[in-house]
């Protein structure tokens, strides 16, 4: 199994901008004693690039993130985040069943846990599973230092080994927010980063159409479709559902097939 290695652009911009977080303090003290606001400024700059580079989901500057795979033909492949969900798993697993459609599901360590039957289902329907975190800390995940990045990776990794003995080797950090540690934890364990090409924002839209829409607008051959399950469980139990039969019912249409991409396949380019 190997991955293509993209252009090593991303390793000389992670080295660019580690370099000049480790300048910046002294070229600070450099300048403090002519003027102290001029002294912030290789701060504030170096402090805004690494934010960028953390929390605009693809950007490719602490490391490859993967947002297509190469093909020929009328391909996507369909990625689900954030279960197994007790609400959610068995329908869409019945709707990917209808549309003869493979999808893989980057689920939560915690919640593959509770649910082993779930994840088992997943896998007996000829799916995939991938690295969603172990308790996906969205609003913290971004800054977590090496110590949680490892834990949230190793503990939901150690999840999925079990049920069945099957590797995980995608991760997709929390709303896609990745910290400076994931890169190396991931090449260390010979994992990849995926992102996507297009997000249904099906997490913040309340109505399918637009999501479909959306993603419709946006779709490619080789584009990583985003989606949701287990949101709105008890208020809107069908929305995550809906969302997913129109976009197999829409792409369906224009002849697009939902498939698995092989690892050499995934290429990096900005996604929306
Ligand atoms: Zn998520």
């Amino acid at each position: 199994m190997q991955f293509l290695r993209p252009a090593n652009s991303s390793d000389v911009i992670r080295a660019l901008l580690l370099g000049f977080a480790a300048v910046a303090p002294l070229l600070a003290i450099a300048l403090i004693h002519r003027n102290v606001w001029l002294a912030l400024v290789p701060l504030f700059v170096s402090h805004l690039l690494m934010l960028w580079a953390t929390l605009v989901p693809n950007c490719q500057w602490w490391g490859p993130v993967f947002t297509r795979f190469k093909t020929g033909e009328r391909e996507v492949w369909l990625t689900l985040d954030d279960g197994p969900s007790p609400a959610h798993t068995l329908k869409i697993l019945d709707l990917l069943k209808q549309f003869d459609a493979k999808a893989t599901f980057f689920v939560i360590g915690a919640n593959a846990e509770k649910y082993p039957h779930l994840v088992t289902e997943i896998l007996t329907r000829g799916h995939t599973l991938a690295n969603h975190t172990w308790s996906h800390p969205s609003g913290t995940f971004w800054c977590a230092g090496p110590a949680r990045t490892h834990c949230q990776i190793d503990r939901c990794a150690k999840t999925l080994r079990t049920i069945p003995e099957r590797p995980a080797l995608y991760f997709r950090a929390p709303a896609g927010l990745k910290n400076m540690f994931v890169h190396p934890a991931l090449a260390r364990r010979g994992m990849a980063l995926v992102g996507w090409t297009v997000r249904g924002l099906d997490t913040v839209k309340r109505d399918p159409v637009a999501v479909a829409e959306r993603i419709e607008k946006a779709i490619a051959p080789g584009a990583i479709v985003l989606l949701h399950e287990g949101h709105h469980a008890e208020s809107r139990p069908d929305f995550n559902p809906r969302c997913l039969e129109l976009i197999l019912q829409r792409l369906s249409a224009r002849g697009y097939r939902f498939v698995l991409p092989l690892p050499e396949q995934l290429v990096c380019s900005r996604g929306l």
